[in-house]
């Protein structure tokens, strides 16, 4: 028997999520076929990871046995108050806080064993840019939003800028409806790209894309592809920022994604002399600590070699 959601809603909103909705846990065959394309072409770059078992990414009953229930879970990271673009370099919005993926992590938590408590005993399991799961996919599923042409995950009332969580269970909810696509005639983002790397709708080329070169990629990057990151030293939010959909993103109000004064009150010659020390202080708990200091002055360095240091 399928139980009404509505108490699980209500507790991760509690929790501070901003979304959550349910999926009924079968075969995206749609999906599947798209993503096997996408690794078949070899679009993926240096993400290896994603040609593990791609079966399990679109089947989640495959992930574990008795699956019946696809939780999705959006948390808001958009921040009141951004980094001055004044004599600055620029870091990615979803770089401001804690590292979203222990903040997620610990609400997931928190949000299952709620779940055990008022209808268990059960079987979970969270995910949080881990594991075997499509999370887009699935969170389109759970009626939370569509996958935009820039590949994001945009809600139709509060835009892009939120952190995914995906929970496995082998309890049976009622399903929300899909959200559809509402990208219509809109291309701003794919104009908008400073490296083409949205080369057609809805498919990303990480090895020009400005998010994956400055925060995974470990080879040298070709410098004309360099003269296009304009400051950029962890991530991008060009194709955000454009998005005529991000008019409606609020500030969030989860105090360990607040910006610290110390990243405040960084310049470009803070950047420019930051030694491993500081790096540590500076990103003791952010996600930046897992891209590392080396690669984070390596791009300091390229920025300020290709644009106006
Ligand atoms: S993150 Fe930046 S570089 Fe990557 S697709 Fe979006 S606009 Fe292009
Ligand atoms: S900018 Fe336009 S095309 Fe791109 S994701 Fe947003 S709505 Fe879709």
């Amino acid at each position: 028997m399928e139980i009404p959601g509505d108490k699980i809603k209500t507790k991760a909103l509690e929790l501070g999520f901003a979304f959550c909705g349910f999926a009924k846990a079968i075969a995206l065959e749609e999906d599947f076929a798209f993503f096997t394309t996408y690794l078949r072409e070899k679009r993926n770059a240096g993400l290896d990871y994603l040609e593990k078992e791609p079966e399990k990414r679109t089947d989640p009953r495959k992930v574990f046995n008795g699956t019946q229930t696809v939780i999705g879970l959006l948390m808001n990271y958009f921040p009141g108050e951004t980094l001055t673009a004044e004599d600055n370099f620029i870091i990615s919005k979803y770089g401001y806080g804690k590292d979203y993926h222990e903040v997620l992590k610990a609400r997931t938590g928190i949000l299952v064993q709620f779940m055990n408590d008022e209808c268990g005993p059960l079987n979970a399991k969270a995910f949080v840019d881990s594991g075997p799961v499509l999370e887009k996919a699935w969170a389109q599923r759970c009626g939370l939003g569509w996958r935009g042409k820039n590949t994001i995950l945009i809600n139709p009332s509060k835009g892009s800028f939120h952190f995914i969580a995906i929970i496995l269970t082998d309890l049976r909810i009622e399903p929300d409806l899909p959200e559809k696509d509402h990208c219509g005639n809109c291309h701003l983002c794919m104009d908008a790209c400073p490296t083409g790397a949205l080369e057609a709708p809805y498919t990303l080329t990480p090895s020009k894309c400005i998010s994956y070169l400055t925060i995974k990629e470990k080879e040298d990057i070709p410098r004309e592809l360099l003269d296009k990151f304009h400051d950029r030293i962890y991530g991008c939010d060009i194709c955000q920022d454009v998005c005529p959909y991000n008019r409606f993103a609020v500030p969030h109000s989860t105090p360990e994604f607040l910006l610290s004064e110390r990243l405040k009150n960084m310049r470009k010659s803070d950047w420019l002399q930051l030694m491993r020390e500081e790096f540590e202080i500076l990103f003791k708990e952010s996600a930046v600590k897992r891209t590392g200091y080396d690669k984070l002055i390596k791009n300091i360095r390229n920025a300020a070699e290709t644009y106006n240091a």
